[in-house]
């Protein structure tokens, strides 16, 4: 059957390219640094990001726990946004991997004021854990993206106080495109950032870490601790390079069919798409009469062939990608409509 899945961006399938140079990869033992494919997809990384050096890690989830676990030490406290994807989307590895408090500031946008980040900061106390790292997240998972002013701010803020950054940056590239910038410019009030291969662009495995030189021997040794220590890792990496040198340049196709769709959703009754969060290729929205039972809406979507989330709370997310046409599109909010009707004709109670 040919899915139609607005569920994420981490659904998209290798190419046909990504499978041919998959299968056609160098490789050697990446444990003795042996692999060429991924001193390459390594070395591709660190140039389009500006930074040193850069080490590849099995996914976006063991990339940012890795740097945190490499920036920190046990018991030291992390300055986060509590809407962050390591807060909500990690299962708590912080506390299981690194040790440490994670200091979470409430804020729905991943966007804290220098103030308060300012103010989270701990001075010398006996009583006070030390504050190791400070984390942000750009594009971040509410589908904004971080202006660059605010980076550099919060950057300027972390220097002064010897606190290192770390960028969760599993959609830069996304942040990049919706900012019209270079990603390495993102990259560069930041002194380590994570992202991901396997999402829009389309890899099926992976993620990247990068930071100084230094920071990536500590990792590297941090990622064997962690079983991330991979052998003929090459023939994942070799995907890798083809989605950075081919796949980045599409991605603004995803955006452009986000807001494509958020008009088509905005046209159905009921529906309420939220419009200040249409910076990447994500679209968010709430029903003006709550679904009494999201699951109907769901499976009467699966039956048509569309694969979607239910919602998070009261809030539901179409996400775009390069398996979803404009075509595709057209038909999922045309479902969406129906399915909506017929979930209201449904009698509750
Ligand atoms: C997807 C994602 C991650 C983690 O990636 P996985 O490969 O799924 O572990 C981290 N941060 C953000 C913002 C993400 O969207």
């Amino acid at each position: 059957m040919n899915w139609i899945d607005l569920r994420s961006d981490t659904v998209t399938l290798p190419t046909d390219e990504m499978r041919f140079a998959m299968a056609n990869a160098e490789v050697g033992d990446d444990v003795y640094e042996d692999d060429p494919t991924v001193i390459r997809l390594e070395r591709l990384a660190a140039s389009i990001l500006g930074k040193e050096s850069a080490l590849f890690v099995p996914s976006g989830t063991f990339g940012n726990q890795l740097s945190i676990l490499t920036h920190t030490l046990r018991g030291d406290e992390v300055i986060i946004p509590a809407s962050n994807h390591i807060i909500v989307h990690e299962a708590g590895a912080s506390a299981v991997i690194a040790g440490v408090q994670m200091r979470t500031l409430d804020c729905e946008d991943g966007m804290p004021s220098v103030e308060r980040i300012y103010s989270a900061i701990r001075g010398e106390d006996l009583h006070y854990p030390r504050t190791g790292l400070i984390c942000l997240e750009n594009a971040h998972s509410s589908g904004r993206v971080l202006p660059i002013q605010y980076m550099e701010n919060v950057y300027k803020l972390a220097k002064s106080n010897h606190v290192p950054l770390h960028l969760d940056g599993a959609r830069i590239f996304n942040a990049a495109i919706s900012l019209k910038v270079k990603p390495s410019e993102i990259a560069s009030y930041a002194d380590s950032v994570m992202f991901c291969l396997s999402k829009g662009l389309g890899a099926p495995i992976g993620s990247m870490l990068v930071g100084t030189e230094e920071f990536v021997r500590r990792a590297r040794k941090g990622r064997k601790i962690m079983g991330g220590a991979l052998r003929q890792v090459g023939i994942i990496a070799a995907a890798g390079i083809v989605a950075l040198e081919k796949m980045i340049d599409r991605l603004h196709e995803d955006h452009e069919n986000a807001r494509y769709l958020s008009s088509l959703m905005e046209d159905i009754p009921g529906v309420k798409v939220m419009e200040d969060r249409l910076d990447i290729n994500m679209v968010f929205f709430r029903l003006e009469d709550h679904a009494k039972n999201p699951g109907l809406i769901v499976d009467r979507m699966l039956s048509k062939g569309i694969k979607i989330n239910p919602p998070e709370g009261y809030e539901w997310r179409f996400v775009t990608n390069l398996n979803v046409s404009r075509q595709d599109i057209e038909r999922a909010v045309d479902e969406f409509g129906k399915a909506l009707k017929s979930e209201c004709q449904i009698p509750h109670g």
